[in-house]
This record gives C-alpha cells, sequence and structure tokens, in this order.
C-alpha cells in the first residue's frame, strides 16, 4: 500500500454538534498508510531522508512491545529499503503479540533489553554499546520525539485550508503537539489531550522541543501561550481502559462511521465531546481534531484485555 496524502479532513454532523452549533472536523492521518498510521508517519518522514542521507541505511529506535513506532518504523524502513532495529522494553514473550509480529515479519531486528536497562535507552554509553553492536544507524528516540519528528508534524496543518479557531491533538510526548504549535497561526488556540496520567509534563517536552526550531525566548513564550492542556482524560493512565471509553469508542464508530483507537484518540474525542457538552467552547467555535492514527494498538487491547469493538 502507498502513502496517502495529503489526509482527508472529514466534517462530523450530529444533532449534539449542531444543537452547540460547533464546527467539528477531523483531520484523518489514520488513513495515511495501514501500518505507518498517522502521526508516526509524520514523525518518520525525515528521519528515513536523514538515514538514507547519512547513508547508514539503517535505523535504530526504541518502544514498547505494542508500540505504534515501533510497528510504524519496521513498515517505513521496509518501504525504503532500510535495516530497521527496534530496541524493545521487557523480556521477549512467545507467541509475538500481533504488533512485534507484523514488525518483525516486515524484517526489523528485534532485541530486548530489561525494564532496567531501557532506562538507560538515552544514555550516551547505552548507544555506544548499541552501535558497537549492530554499526552505524540513524538514531530515531522512543516515540519519534526529535526534531525531524517535530518537522514532519509541521506539515499536517497545511494540508488543507485552515481556518480552525482551534486544533485538537492526543499526546504521548508531544512532539506533534510541538510541530502543530509551530505551523498555526497566531491567532489559532492548541489543545493537547496526554494519553497518560499527570500529563503536565507535555508542556515541559513542547518547551523544549520548540528550542530547537524557535531561537528566540520571545516566540516560545508566544508559541507557549496558544497552548493549552486538558489532562483529566487519562482514564487511569497510558494504556489504561475503562468501560465507558469502550462504549464511547462503539458509539463514535456507529455514529460517525471512524474507528478510534483506545490508547490515544479515543480519550481524546472522549474529551472533546465532554468539553462541547459542557459549552466549554462559544457557539460558531470551528475546531480540527486531528486523528493520529494508532488504530494497530486496538488488536492488542481486544487480546489482552477481551476487549470488544464493533470495528
Ligand atoms: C504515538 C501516538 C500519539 C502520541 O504522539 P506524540 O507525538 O508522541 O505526542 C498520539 N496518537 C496516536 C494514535 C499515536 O499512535
Amino acid at each position: 500500500m502507498n502513502i496517502q496524502l495529503p489526509s482527508p479532513l472529514q466534517k462530523l454532523e450530529s444533532p449534539l454538534l449542531t444543537e452547540k452549533r460547533v464546527d467539528l472536523w477531523m483531520k484523518r492521518d489514520d488513513l495515511i498508510h495501514s501500518e505507518i498510521s498517522g502521526n508516526k508517519w509524520r514523525k518518520l518522514k525525515f528521519n528515513i531522508l536523514k538515514a538514507q542521507e547519512k547513508k547508514t541505511n539503517s535505523i535504530l529506535t526504541f518502544g514498547g512491545a505494542y508500540s505504534n513506532h515501533i510497528l510504524a518504523t519496521a513498515a517505513a524502513c521496509s518501504l525504503n529499503g532500510l535495516r530497521s532495529i527496534g530496541i524493545i522494553r521487557g523480556e521477549e514473550t512467545l507467541p509475538l503479540n500481533p504488533t512485534l509480529a507484523k514488525a518483525k515479519k516486515l524484517g526489523m531486528e528485534i532485541h530486548y533489553v530489561s525494564r532496567a536497562d531501557y532506562k538507560n535507552k538515552d544514555q550516551d554509553w547505552f548507544i555506544q554499546e548499541l552501535r558497537e553492536k549492530y554499526g552505524t544507524f540513524h538514531l530515531v528516540p522512543e516515540g519519534g520525539a526529535n526534531y525531524y519528528g517535530v518537522m514532519g508534524c509541521m506539515e499536517i496543518l497545511p494540508e488543507n485550508q485552515n481556518n480552525f479557531d482551534i486544533v485538537c491533538c492526543a499526546n504521548g510526548t508531544g512532539t506533534t503537539l510541538a510541530g502543530i504549535l509551530l505551523s498555526a497561526k497566531t491567532d489559532q488556540k492548541v489543545l493537547g489531550f496526554p494519553a497518560l496520567k499527570g500529563g503536565d509534563f507535555i508542556r515541559d517536552n513542547v518547551n523544549h522541543l520548540l528550542k530547537y526550531s524557535l531561537f528566540e525566548d520571545e516566540m516560545i513564550t508566544d508559541k507557549m501561550n496558544q497552548l493549552s492542556l486538558e489532562t483529566s482524560f487519562h482514564f487511569g493512565g497510558y494504556g489504561k481502559v475503562k468501560p465507558e471509553l469502550v462504549d464511547f469508542v462503539n458509539g463514535f464508530y456507529s455514529e460517525f462511521n471512524i474507528p478510534l483507537d483506545l490508547v490515544y484518540t479515543g480519550k481524546m474525542m472522549f474529551g472533546l465531546f465532554e468539553l462541547i457538552r459542557e459549552d466549554h467552547f462559544s457557539v460558531g467555535t470551528k475546531i480540527m481534531a486531528v486523528h493520529t492514527g494508532g488504530l494497530q494498538g486496538n488488536k492488542g487491547m481486544k487480546e489482552r484485555l477481551g476487549i470488544e469493538l464493533v470495528f
């Protein structure tokens, strides 16, 4: 399957949205590719170019056993003729879960490290050891959270006529949020929905990532003022699911025919609809919610937790 860009922008229609007079659109980055979905493609694009430019022809990256980023990296490297190495947190469990089985099939070399060792993944000596083991590679941090990742995410907003008042996005590392914020017009607000508990750390991450791209502190302050976070829609933490979230995601599919993932976009849309119901947005507000993809993760959820989804 080829990369489908620009991704479609889809208007959502429902009695609630009509009643509240909120204009809501979804940017369907989940449709970019079946395996390199959503923001993972955006974050990898310039990293792939960098790996090709460096002639290392290899990418090494990190992630958990169900990571969307790991699978996306495996698929993107396979598509571009690059070698991929995935450093996975935790012990190997057989049979491989659907994410790792697919990554392996796509040619990724998988290397497991204990949870304790994984904590060293950003240390120079640890990376040096990996270089001795695997040779040269372009290193992509966990979640694609680097400057090239931010650059790729700056391409989301300008793809369509961009006259939104508010742009919403689910957050893990805040890389996608940083890219959206950088490309947002000065009168636009950007609203982040962290998928993790204690999501305020996203603000520091975004601030840190902006420092690579904007050189004046004043510009960073202006950008940060356009950002707000809704930190209460984490449902107990990363990868945690509650029945009301599953019901919402199933109901959302029935109403709009759009599948959501349970880790990120399901929580964001749940939160966004709650805010809309509570009249958080003024009449006539035009909102874009970015569907960052991640649908492959539902398979692991179904398997591990026995969750029933209607799609
Ligand atoms: C990885 C992922 C995110 C988090 O993106 P960050 O740039 O790390 O904040 C959001 N949504 C989905 C579907 C993802 O897979």
